[in-house]
């Protein structure tokens, strides 16, 4: 059977995996659901930016000139769905005894430079909602013509029953929802799943951030600021528009909701959601104590990338159960691919690329972005006895450009380790391969500890001994 190398990707609209067609030949417009800057990103939401980063760089790796969107959610919105509870930016700034702006500048900081230690490439736009506030406006006042707000004490609410096909996106059970609804939740909204396009500042209140508007003081709801900067950056229909899985009933289906409602039709042709982490087969949670971010990974002494190489030990859709000892594995292995590509640098790589191992890694990240099969090829391929190490080298840096693994600079600085490992070092070798010679188990064996509390390893290969320098990743 003809391998089919084209790029398929599974579109949460259809269910199905789908041959991704552009809208414009040879171009690839898409849109992740970004941060909300109240506080440091968990591992959590890093999985589900990688999955946008490779998503980013798959796209560029089939050569499409990719324009990627990404929103800074820096306007608070509230801390559940149903438009209710408190605002997580103000409470944050309270928290930290800041004004909501500097909190919210501090944690895109921390997010940008998290980001990069992850290997994330930078969106082509990163846009701030308290920046787009007048788009937001617009869009309410658009959707306000076409009949679909009314007020309430408290907002401007979008009407969903004015929709007949609210919900398809995320194929929601409207009738089950509507009979589940909480008593006392909010009374005056007239459907359980309308939602707030612009909230009121509360009048015995100063809150840290709130706009003038046609509505009064206030605040715009979440899911219109992904909405305005979306097509504003975009323009529509655009092509994907990705995120975490939570994101699909509520987020996204007020998205689509907004957009249809004021354009007619289909804004964004591919939706694509990735699955969560869990904490040792647990929900991930502050609360629980388990809400990781890079910091607590760096203090069990593991390098940033490792988590990104253990991400890719999960499809994208699939949940992904996080344990300090998978991140150790995740450890071992990478510190190994290391090892091994560093020990192919005494070869220079050459300019060509192995048609038969890429045309396999193509295969795999082009089916729905199938990461964890594109690591068995790189696996494979690298302990493949047929083919030359000179061409492993090349074919791999390539092959770094989605998994960005820096396998070319980690590599390189391996080598280097490997050079300059000191003279005796290289004694006590020599005299464990005699005692070995000779049989003196008891000798080889004092001298193998001696070895790796110096912070080497010791191989015993069919061709001698081989001495590593340790990394511990
Ligand atoms: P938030 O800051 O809560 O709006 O989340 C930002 C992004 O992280 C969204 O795309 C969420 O879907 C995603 N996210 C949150 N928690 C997790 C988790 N445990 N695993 C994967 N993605 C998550
Ligand atoms: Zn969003």
């Amino acid at each position: 059977m003809a391998i089919d190398y084209k790029l398929k990707l599974f579109n949460t609209l259809s269910k199905k995996k789908e041959d991704f067609v552009p809208i414009q030949t040879g171009k690839a417009s898409m849109y992740l659901c970004g941060p909300t800057v109240y506080d440091r990103a968990t591992i959590g939401n890093f999985r589900t930016y990688i999955f946008g980063d490779i998503l980013n760089r798959v796209l560029k790796y089939n050569d499409y000139d990719v324009k990627y969107v990404q929103n800074i959610t820096d306007v608070g919105h509230l801390t559940d769905d149903a438009d209710q509870g408190e605002d997580k930016m103000e409470k944050g700034s309270r928290k930290a005894g800041k004004s909501a702006r500097e909190v919210a500048e501090e944690f895109t900081q921390l997010y940008f430079e998290d980001s990069a230690k992850l290997n994330i490439e930078r969106p082509t736009v990163s846009c701030k909602a308290t920046e787009h506030i007048k788009e937001q406006i617009e869009m309410i006042e658009e959707l306000e013509k076409k009949g679909f707000t009314y007020k309430t004490s408290d907002g401007i609410y979008f009407d969903t029953s004015k929709q007949p096909d609210y919900g398809a996106l995320a194929h929601l059970d409207k009738a089950g929802l509507q009979e589940g609804a909480r008593v006392g939740v909010n009374t005056e909204k007239r459907n359980i799943t309308d939602f707030a396009l612009w909230k009121f500042s509360p009048k015995d209140e100063q809150r840290h951030m709130e706009w003038e508007s046609p509505w009064g003081m206030g605040f715009p709801g979440w899911h219109i600021e992904c909405s305005a900067m979306s097509i504003k950056y975009l323009g529509q229909p655009f092509d994907l528009h990705a995120g975490g899985m939570d994101l699909l009933p509520v987020h996204h289906t007020n998205e689509v909701a907004q957009n249809e409602a004021i354009y007619g039709h289909k804004t964004v042709n591919y939706w694509l959601h990735g699955g969560f982490i869990l904490v040792d087969g647990k929900k991930m949670g502050k609360s629980l104590g388990n809400a990781y971010t890079l910091d607590d990974i760096a203090k069990e002494e593991f390098n940033n990338l490792v988590f990104r190489y253990l991400t890719f030990t999960a499809h994208y859709r699939q949940e992904l159960n996080f344990t300090w000892e998978s991140l150790s594995q995740a450890g071992s292995a990478l510190s190994k691919l290391y090892k091994i590509v560093g020990s192919f640098l005494n070869n220079k790589p050459d300019n060509t690329i192995s048609d038969e191992w890429s045309s396999r890694f193509l295969e795999a990240v082009n089916d729905d972005l199938n990461i964890p099969k594109a690591i068995a090829v790189v696996w494979e391929m690298i302990r493949d006895k047929n083919t030359p190490e000179t061409l492993k080298l090349s074919t791999l840096y390539k092959f770094d450009e989605i998994l960005g693994l820096d396998i070319e600079k980690n590599a390189k600085n391996y080598a280097q380790l490997i050079a300059k490992i000191p003279e005796s070092i290289k004694q006590i070798k020599e005299d464990r391969d005699i005692a070995r010679q000779n049989k003196d188990w008891k000798k080889s064996d004092e001298l193998r500890d001696e070895l790796e509390s110096k912070g080497y390893e010791v191989e015993d290969a069919q061709d001698g001994t081989k001495v590593l320098p340790k990394i511990n990743l």
